[in-house]
C-alpha cells in the first residue's frame, strides 16, 4: 500500500500526518515543489496564523461547498471543535482573540515547527524540490516518477501564496475547474480618493445584500481591510456605501459641523467629508463605485477550483478512484477569520479517515 500526497501545505501535511496517526505506519510520500515544507503558513494571519475560528457555519463558505459539505454529512466535522482535536493531537495549543483561533505563541513559526516534528513522528517520507506536473495511469494504479501509487491526493493549494500551483496536473486528468479569480482582496474603485491614502477607520459597509462592520483602509486607489475583503467575495460590481457614524444620530451634526467632524474623524478622512455637497450624507452613506479587485499578487485566496460536482465521498475524484483533491485547490472560498486553513485541515482529516476506511475494509 503506497501513498503519494502532492503538496506540503496545510491540506497535504494534516492528510500525512492523521492517516499514520492511528496506529500503523503507511508508505506516504510526501512532495513539495518548494525546498521546504509550510512555507506559507509562516506568511499567514499577518504572521500569527489565524487557524480557525470558534464560530463556524454555513455562512462562512460559498454556497457549492456549503452543499457539498451537507451531502455527504461533513457538516459535523467541519462546524464542531474536530480541526482543534487535530491540532493538539500534534502540539499545536492554541488561544482566542475575538472568536479567532490563532497558536498560542501567536506565532506562525510555532505551527510549522509542530508539523514538521509531526511529519517526523509519523515517518512521511518529505520529497523537496519536486514540482509534479503529470501522473501516469497504469491500471488501477498511478505512477509519479518511477514509484507506482494506490492512492494520491492532490493538496497543491491555490494560485496564491506559493510559486507552484497543480491545475495544470488537475487539468491533464480532465478535471473541470471553476474560473479562478482573486478573493478576500482589496477593490480598486472609480472615485479619486489619493487624498485618503493610509486612513484606517471602522465603517459599516454595504453592497447589494453585503452587510458588515469594520475597519476600512484607505488606499491611494481602493478600499482594503477584512470586511473589504469579504466583501470582494460576493461582488465585483456595484456601489459600496460606508456609513462613518454607526451609533451616533445625525441630529449630532446638527451644530457645529465642521468642528465636529474634524474632532470625530481622522484629519484626512474628515477633510474629505467636509469637501463633499453634502457632509451628512458624506458621513453615513460615502459611496464608492467598484471597478476592479487587486491582483493575485494581494489576495489571500483564490475564488473557485475544482468543480465539486467532479467530487464523490471524502473529496475522492469521480473519474479516478483513489485519487483525492483537497484544500483550497478545490472550490471553496471561505471568509476572512481562520476559515480557509480551518477547510484546509478539515479536508485533509476527512479524506485521510476515507481513505484509512477503504484501506483496512
Ligand atoms: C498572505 C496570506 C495570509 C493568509 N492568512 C490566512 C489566515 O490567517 N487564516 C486562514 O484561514 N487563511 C489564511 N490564508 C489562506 C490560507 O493560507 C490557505 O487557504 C491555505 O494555506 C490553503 O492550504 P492548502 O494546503 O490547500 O494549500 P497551500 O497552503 O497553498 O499548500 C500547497 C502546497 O503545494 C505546493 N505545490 C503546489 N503545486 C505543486 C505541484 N504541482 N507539485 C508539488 N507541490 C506543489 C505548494 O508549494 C504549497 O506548499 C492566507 C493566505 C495568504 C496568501
Amino acid at each position: 500500500m503506497r501513498i503519494a500526497v502532492i503538496g506540503a501545505g496545510f491540506s497535504g501535511m494534516s492528510f500525512c500526518i492523521n492517516i499514520n496517526s492511528f496506529g500503523k505506519l503507511y508508505d506516504i510520500d510526501l512532495y513539495e515543489a518548494s525546498n521546504d515544507v509550510g512555507l506559507k503558513i509562516l506568511k499567514t494571519g499577518n504572521g500569527r496564523c489565524n487557524l480557525s475560528n470558534e464560530d463556524i457555519s454555513d455562512k462562512n463558505y460559498n454556497k457549492e461547498f456549503v452543499e457539498y459539505i451537507d451531502k455527504f454529512g461533513y457538516i459535523k466535522n467541519y462546524y464542531s471543535d474536530e480541526c482543534i482535536k487535530f491540532l493538539d493531537k500534534i502540539n499545536i495549543k492554541t488561544r482566542v482573540d475575538k472568536g479567532r483561533i490563532y497558536p498560542y505563541s501567536n506565532k506562525a513559526e510555532s505551527v510549522k515547527k509542530a508539523y514538521e516534528y509531526a511529519l517526523k513522528k509519523y515517518r512521511i517520507n518529505v520529497i523537496l524540490n519536486a514540482y509534479i506536473d503529470k501522473i501516469d495511469i497504469i491500471g488501477s494504479k498511478y505512477k509519479i516518477y518511477s514509484v507506482m501509487y494506490d492512492y494520491v491526493i492532490i493538496a497543491t493549494g491555490g494560485i496564491i501564496g506559493s510559486l507552484y500551483n497543480g491545475y495544470e496536473l488537475v487539468k491533464n486528468l480532465s478535471v473541470d475547474i471553476s474560473n479562478l479569480t482573486p478573493a478576500l482582496v482589496g477593490i480598486k474603485i472609480e472615485e479619486k480618493i489619493a487624498s485618503l491614502d493610509g486612513v484606517r477607520m471602522i465603517g459599516e459597509v454595504t453592497c447589494g445584500s453585503f452587510n458588515e462592520i469594520g475597519e476600512i483602509q484607505f488606499k491611494k486607489d481602493g478600499l482594503s481591510g477584512i470586511v473589504i475583503m469579504n466583501l470582494s467575495r460576493y461582488y465585483n460590481k456595484g456601489i459600496i456605501s460606508i456609513n462613518f457614524g454607526v451609533n451616533v444620530d445625525k441630529s449630532y451634526f446638527n451644530t457645529n459641523m465642521e468642528e465636529k467632524v474634524m474632532s470625530m474623524y481622522p484629519f484626512k478622512l474628515a477633510s474629505y467629508i467636509l469637501k463633499s455637497n453634502n457632509v451628512v450624507e458624506s458621513i453615513y452613506s460615502m459611496k464608492f463605485t467598484i471597478k476592479s479587485f487587486y491582483g493575485f499578487d494581494q489576495a489571500q485566496i483564490t475564488k473557485g477550483g475544482v468543480r465539486l460536482d467532479q467530487l464523490c465521498e471524502g473529496f475522492e475524484l469521480f473519474t479516478y478512484k483513489n485519487i483525492y483533491t483537497i484544500g483550497e485547490l478545490i472550490d471553496v472560498d471561505g471568509e476572512c477569520g481562520g476559515y480557509n486553513i480551518h477547510n484546509a485541515i478539515c479536508s485533509g482529516l476527512i479524506s485521510s479517515r476515507n481513505v484509512l476506511n477503504k484501506i483496512v475494509k
